[in-house]
């Protein structure tokens, strides 16, 4: 079984070294832009599972957000239907990653018990743990949950042969990162387990964080789901599209394919 596996970017934003390390950076003031992408999973039957649904048109307007592409026109650069999707990980409910469910009126949406628990208690309460939650986009979820269309996971699980969900928190009490045996080598989504290459390899962790010893757990397991020949590929890092190749010209600068090329 083969996957194919693509990262789409749907929106970016200027920034600043400073703003993506607990404690800032020596190198404060130097522009470190973030990018934002949804990912594409596809296996050799064309069975499709969408990582993540973006933020939306109202998202990008109260939080000063450049929108490029919603999630829908994102995967229809790719002949993917949003309202034909059955499949849709959550890997936290985040504004940026929790923002288009309405875009896929058909799909399942896989979560972890403990970021819906998060999400819906006491904890939102605070303001500190809800800032990057968008109220509507929770009932947006609660709704999925009465519609029997959302599958909860208590941590790790198979979803299908070579591809798995694996609990981490750190970031949000349920961030789940996802792993893809593509058939040619392994790629881990890992989300924002880890946002940028170097809060990993640094071990300096991005300063939107629940529990900072989970975070950094989290690029422990991150290492070992990828093994030594894997790819971890971070949750908002503009170098993915330097690392990795477009995914054909037309795409160039809008989506990268994650996957080997099988010979
Ligand atoms: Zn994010």
């Amino acid at each position: 079984m083969g996957y194919s596996v693509y990262a789409i970017k749907y929106a970016q934003r200027d920034a600043v070294r400073s703003e993506h390390f607990l404690g800032g950076d020596p190198h404060e003031g130097s522009p470190m832009p973030m990018d934002y992408f949804i990912w594409l999973i596809r296996d050799s039957k064309g069975r499709t599972w969408v990582v993540d649904t973006g933020f939306d048109r109202s998202d990008a307007q109260e939080r000063n957000r450049t929108l490029l592409r919603t999630a829908e026109e994102a995967l229809a650069l790719f002949d993917v239907k949003a309202s034909e999707v059955d499949d849709v990980i959550l890997t936290h409910f985040h504004y940026d990653h929790a923002g288009g469910v309405k875009q896929f009126p058909n799909a399942t949406f896989h979560v972890q018990d403990e970021e819906m628990s998060f999400a819906t208690g006491r904890d939102m309460g605070r303001k500190a743990l809800r800032h990057a939650f968008t109220v509507e986009h929770i009932k947006d979820l609660v709704e999925r949950v009465f519609d029997e269309k959302v599958r909860f996971h208590n941590g790790d699980v198979e979803l299908a042969p070579g591809l798995s969900l694996h609990h981490i928190g750190g970031h949000t009490r349920g961030l789940q990162v996802v792993r893809v045996d593509t058939g040619s080598g392994i790629v881990v989504l890992a989300s924002d387990a880890t946002h940028y290459y170097a809060n990993m390899d640094e071990e300096r962790p991005f300063p939107i964080v629940l529990d900072v010893g989970k975070m950094i757990d989290g690029y422990d397991i991150l290492r070992e789901l990828a093994g030594e020949d894997g790819v971890i590929v971070p949750g908002h890092d503009p170098l993915v599209f330097e690392r990795f190749p477009s995914a054909t010209s037309a795409l160039s600068g809008i989506a990268v394919i994650l996957h080997r090329s099988r010979a």
